[in-house]
């Protein structure tokens, strides 16, 4: 720890919150640029609401959100047609504030005339969701899941998730919203923060009991009752894989910025909290992703009244301890070295070895050659590249991204001016005698204008990632009417790639004669 601040470049920098120091040009940091901003709640709904558009069944494992107070209208709106479609539809509706975090200012509604609603928007932005009404329960309780993502890295995309997770316990038994429990937060928040101020809540001394328990104990539950667990964790592993594509685009974006192609830089990596509800028929349900999960293996106990004591969590150690061990041995810099000096094959152990494979002396031997040799297997298990064939489809924003960044011009900016767009589309030649350059300008000023109302960031001026996006899903739906959205926006990622490509061809001609 510095807290007098760092004098010597390091191989690995632990950072409490942000990535943000200005000094590193080496090494690696374990947060992302921008990555707070990136997951917070307006923002994951929005890529998450981008990807639902492009492909509805393979996202519809994020619930139907809108962005308020902008959206109230359109919320208000399409919740009396569904009404209308189905009048046996009886929804509910978390209403969460942006930025908050561990429950803070959350509460349910029934209909979007709620007066608390009304009375609360204007002042705070905030997400207002589709409530999960039939949660998987446990014990008659509701309870969620989290589970450890380590983004190893962004280009190429890296992503592991721990074997084990923990399952966070609601302190009251549920029940089906209605008028009268909404206000029941031990009921239907599953917040450690919140329930710990429960009467009920237990603190766990074993894996599988308690308000706090690992996720494998759950798993073996739901096995004993027969429950599909291979397909569950699959399922899993598909929701954490696509939320990430969902989270790239914003990601490289701020990447670029903070550390610009060409220069010195770190590269990074992030231990990510991936909040998931079960839903009764065990489909899971991303509720929210955390920057920063907390990675505490201790909690306060009241010893008597007033005095407080810092205990083990025997729960929290097991999960945590693997998950920070791991992420260690992975990013570990002179893990390569090793490679290099010793052969790929385990050390040689003498014949008792293989007798007594306990005996201290050769276990310290062995270990002290090869560190890794004393460790337990990897908790973090690697899911891309390794299942990229499935996935790879879906990573259309991420073209869109690249496309966005090689027009942004000045190193540094998040933004594209105006210039930036027009270059963008003279250079893919997407204007014609039906769309001049006057149109174009119109469609930039028209799309950043309503985007930078919006009040996200007015730090810099000019169209952000987002706003591009949705210029460029509009020249998509223009040029390709008839095909679905995706393949619209699939061809015109094509036809641009393939006309930068042939300027670039030119350009590389013109410099060789
Ligand atoms: P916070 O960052 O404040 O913890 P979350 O999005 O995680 O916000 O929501 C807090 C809790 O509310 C979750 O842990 C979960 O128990 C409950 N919750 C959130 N969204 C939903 C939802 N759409 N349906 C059902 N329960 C939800």
């Amino acid at each position: 720890q510095f807290p007098l601040g760092r004098r010597l470049p390091c191989d690995i920098y632990w950072h409490g919150v942000s990535f943000h120091d200005n000094n590193i040009f080496s090494g690696q940091v374990n947060k992302f640029p921008g990555m707070m901003e990136t997951v917070r709640k307006i923002t994951l709904s929005r890529a998450m609401r981008t990807m639902q558009d492009l492909f509805p069944l393979e996202y519809n494992f994020y619930p139907r959100s809108w962005i308020l107070p902008e959206e109230l209208p359109l919320f208000v709106a399409e919740v009396r047609m569904m009404k209308d479609r189905n009048p046996s539809w009886k929804p509910t509706f978390i209403v969460k504030p942006d930025g908050g975090c561990q429950g803070d200012g959350i509460y349910l509604i029934k209909d979007p005339s709620d007066i608390r609603l009304t009375g609360s928007i204007q002042s705070r932005p905030a997400v207002v969701q589709e409530y999960i009404c039939k949660p998987l329960l446990v014990d008659k309780l509701k309870f969620d899941i989290r589970l450890y993502v380590l983004l190893k890295s962004l280009e190429p995309l890296e992503i592991y998730i721990a074997k084990d997770g923990l399952s966070r316990f609601c302190t009251e038994p549920y029940q089906e919203p209605t008028l009268k429990n909404l206000h029941q937060v031990f009921m239907h928040l599953t917040n450690y923060s919140l329930n710990i101020h429960s009467g009920n809540f237990i603190h766990s001394d074993s894996v599988n009991t308690g308000s706090k328990r690992t996720f494998s104990s759950i798993l073996c539950r739901l096995s004993s009752r027969g429950a599909d667990v291979k397909k569950l964790w699959s399922d899993i592993i598909s929701l954490v894989i696509k939320t990430i594509i969902a989270l790239t685009p914003e990601l490289k974006v701020y990447y670029q910025s903070d550390i610009p192609a060409g220069k010195p830089g770190p590269t990074c990596f992030q231990i990510l909290g991936f909040d998931i509800l079960l839903m009764k028929n065990l489909k899971p349900i991303l509720l929210e992703v955390n920057a920063n999960p907390s990675m505490r293996i201790e909690h306060e106990q009241e010893l008597s009244p007033g005095v407080f004591e810092n205990v083990p969590s025997p729960v929290d150690e097991e999960v945590k301890v693997a998950v920070i061990r791991d992420t260690l041995r992975l990013v570990d810099p002179q893990k390569k070295k090793r490679k290099d000096t010793h052969p790929a094959v385990p050390p040689k152990l003498p014949p008792c070895a293989l007798l007594c494979c306990r005996c201290p002396s050769v276990e310290q031997e062995a270990s002290e050659e090869l560190p890794e040799a004393a460790l337990p297997s990897l908790c973090l298990k690697q899911v891309f590249p390794k299942y990229a064939k499935h996935f790879s489809y879906l990573r259309l924003v991420d073209r869109v991204a690249a496309l966005f960044i090689r027009f942004l011009g000045v190193k540094g900016t998040t933004k594209l001016g105006p210039t930036g767009f027009r270059t963008f589309i003279r250079n893919c030649k997407l204007s014609n005698s039906n769309f001049s350059m006057a149109a174009v300008d119109i469609l930039y000023i028209d799309i950043t204008r309503r985007w930078n109302s919006m009040g996200i960031d007015h730090k810099e001026s000019g169209m952000c990632l987002q706003a591009f996006v949705e210029a460029f899903f509009c020249l998509a739906q223009r040029k390709y009417k008839s095909l679905p959205l995706h393949e619209q926006v699939a061809s015109l990622i094509e036809l641009c790639e393939c006309r930068l490509a042939a300027v670039r061809g030119k350009r590389l001609l013109w410099g060789c004669g």
